[in-house]
């Protein structure tokens, strides 16, 4: 696998100053390992993060050493969309999900971009490692209300796509749940629906656990102002939770701030378990069961070849 590196862009991505402001900061202490593995179901992999940015190979090659047995590489844009289906195409421990961003979405449309960009999307979704749509949905935190109607147009276009290639939806929802569940419930929600950093209440957690969605869980668990998610955890059912980094963003606890990685699961794994009242390795186990039922299996890459033009950037 070293030959990722010579043959691929480390880094496609700069984390935004809008966040971040100029950062010269280090990455966080490694946490011990856990002694049974997971997977981190949402990660950004392409982005040059802190004073030393890891590239996607240094990233897979810490995480490995936390116990963490494979990421979910997420696009926001056709680029990145298409970056994340060539990593899962070179590396076992990878498998991607792309998509346009609800942030990205509206632009496309105003300009006329989005059915050219949707069409790109349409056929990486034919390449067997690619496992997922998304992340898609709303975000009225950072879309004004004008554009909020191209956003859910873009979304339902997203929905359709993931039903037609039978495969999992990563829904980013940032203010704007009743919404994004009315929305599913009016087209029809694919069968394995996952709702990305879960930042919902307890009452929409029994919703999700109504309709057989799954909430994964980042590192805003650990917050110290986080109680109403901290509750909303303790109301899904085990069967459907999940765990992700969305590295580099939302570093856990007590390293807020600084840049994430798919190595830092563990931490999140133990607030969640110490939420819960559960062994470690017994919601750890679980979990990863989950991650295969949304996904599928990481480790039949060599049975499944990926020809030779999918790979090209
Ligand atoms: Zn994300």
């Amino acid at each position: 696998m070293a030959s990722v590196e010579k043959e691929f862009p480390a880094h496609i991505r700069t984390r935004g100053s809008f966040e971040t402001g100029d950062r010269a900061i280090p990455y966080p202490t490694a946490p011990d390992p856990l002694s049974v593995g997971v997977y981190d179901n949402h990660a950004h992999l392409e982005f040059a993060d802190g004073d030393n940015p890891m590239s996607a190979l240094e990233h897979l090659e810490r995480s490995v050493e936390a116990g963490v047995l494979g990421v979910i590489q997420v696009g926001t844009d056709v680029e990145t969309s298409r970056w994340s289906a060539a990593l899962a195409a070179r590396e076992p421990r990878v498998l991607a999900a792309i998509a346009i961003h609800p942030n990205e979405a509206p632009k496309l449309i105003e300009t006329v971009e989005f059915d050219a960009a949707m069409a790109v999307l349409d056929e990486l979704a034919l390449q067997p490692r690619v496992v997922a749509i998304g992340e898609t949905g709303l975000d009225y935190f950072r879309t004004q209300p004008e554009r909020q109607d191209a956003q859910r147009e873009a979304f339902v276009a997203h929905i359709a796509l993931a039903k037609k290639h039978d495969l999992a939806l990563q829904i980013h929802d940032r203010d704007a749940h009743e919404d994004v569940v009315s929305l599913l419930r009016e087209v029809g929600a694919p069968k394995k629906t996952v709702f990305h950093c879960y930042s919902g209440d307890p009452l929409m957690a029994e919703i999700l656990a109504h309709e057989g969605w799954y909430a994964s869980f980042s590192g805003t668990v650990t917050f110290k102002n986080s109680e109403g998610l901290r509750d909303a955890l303790k109301v899904m059912p085990s069967s459907h939770i999940l765990v992700e980094t969305d590295t580099p963003f939302l570093t856990p606890t007590p390293f807020r701030g600084r840049p994430n990685s798919p190595y830092m699961i563990p931490y999140t794994l133990r607030s969640m378990a110490e939420t819960l009242g559960s062994e470690e390795s017994v919601l750890a186990a679980q979990l990863a069961r989950n991650t295969l039922d949304v996904y599928g299996a990481f480790d039949d890459f060599a049975a499944r070849p990926v020809s030779p033009h999918h790979d090209k950037l």
